[in-house]
């Protein structure tokens, strides 16, 4: 299973081809995605700054059914996995 983190900093053979990659579908079993961003705001309370911040998480939504890519949620906002 391969992790996020590997996004970035990509280690990929040079022979690789994207055939070689799984393809990741959303749930729906659609394969294409566009970018949406979510806000979360945090209390002044808990930062100690004078005003709330706000932090954008980016989200990716499936062209077809609307729903975020829950597979590339940062850990914390990943829904219960429903084991089919
Ligand atoms: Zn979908």
């Amino acid at each position: 299973m391969m992790n996020q983190q590997q996004m970035g900093g990509q280690q990929l053979p040079p022979d690789f081809k994207l055939t070689d990659a799984r393809e990741m579908l959303c749930e729906c079993g659609n394969n294409t995605f566009m970018d949406g961003v979510r806000f979360r705001k945090v209390s002044r309370l808990l930062t100690g700054n004078s005003i709330d911040s706000v932090i954008p998480v980016q989200v990716f939504l499936c062209t077809a059914c609307g729903k975020a890519f829950n597979e590339m949620l940062p850990d914390e906002l990943q829904e219960t996995k429903i084991i089919k």
